[in-house]
């Protein structure tokens, strides 16, 4: 399990998935069955559900996360929302260059390091999604690229302004697709990564960085890939849509601990 100076994290990416009364009657499964996880645990509904989502976890404990953000506080940017508009709904979290942004929306690293900068002068926590396609990984390119996701997505940031990263590696061919990575592949890619954190960082960074791994997290493999020394957590589409399998998820240490 991952170490203890970084304690794990449980998220739950919703996508386009659930209106408004979708999204609370969601958030009321996972408090009938909640009790007291010992990982933190977040929720990232579509803007429409947030300040709803926000009044249903009052007093739970759960993290509140947007799933983008644009770059600037306000302006004329149809179809944008902005950092102080995420926080004035309740957000402390962004995810930030998830795989289906960069290849549905056209996000590049470099609109990724505009909103990893936004997010951190806003004080909002960046979840950086970075990941290989199929292609990238079968012709052996696996590392190069998270290599560049990560130069490129945090180019111009220092360790001090950082302290709150969290990453996701999410191979794109295991997000949605049934297909996960093993939890060697997992733990390979996870190193690799805190090591790039390393390099460009500094090892006490690296150290006290979390890395969640995402990509077809379910029930019945969260244990063996949370069981990784460098997975700090897991990024869960669509098993966080059902209450039941995401409290699963989130009790995965329980599981751990008999073990
Ligand atoms: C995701 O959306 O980040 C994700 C990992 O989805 P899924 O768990 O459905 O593969």
């Amino acid at each position: 399990m991952a170490s203890s100076i970084r304690k794990p994290l449980i998220a739950g990416n919703w996508k386009m998935h659930n209106t408004i009364s979708e999204s609370v009657a969601l958030v009321n499964g996972l408090k009938a069955g909640l009790g007291q996880p010992g990982c933190e645990v977040l929720v990232s509904p579509s803007y429409t559900a947030l300040a709803s989502v926000r009044d249903a976890l009052k007093g739970t404990g759960i993290i509140l996360a947007a799933q983008d953000l644009i770059w600037e506080d306000k302006g004329a940017f149809t179809s944008g929302v902005s950092p102080v508009q995420i926080k004035d709904a309740g957000c402390t979290h962004v995810i930030i260059g998830h795989s289906e942004r960069r290849r549905t929306f056209g996000d590049s690293d470099e609109t990724v390091n505009k909103k990893v900068k936004t997010a951190l002068r806003h004080a909002l926590v960046p979840i950086l999604c970075v990941g290989e396609t199929l292609d990238e990984r079968e012709s052996q390119k696996t590392y190069r690229v998270l290599e560049t996701q990560l130069l490129n997505g945090l180019a111009g940031i220092k360790a001090e302004e950082l302290s709150s990263l969290v990453v996701a590696y999410e191979p794109v061919w295991a997000i949605g697709t049934g297909k996960t990575a093993t939890p060697e592949q997992a733990q390979d890619a996870h190193v690799f990564i805190r090591r790039q954190l390393e390099r460009m960082f500094g090892k006490a960074f690296a150290d006290k960085c979390r890395i969640l791994y995402g990509g077809s997290v379910k029930a019945d493999n969260v244990d063996s890939i949370m069981a990784q020394p460098d997975v700090d957590g897991a990024l869960v589409g669509g098993e966080s849509l059902k209450a039941d399998k995401f409290l699963r998820i989130i009790h995965f240490q329980e599981v751990l601990a008999k073990n």
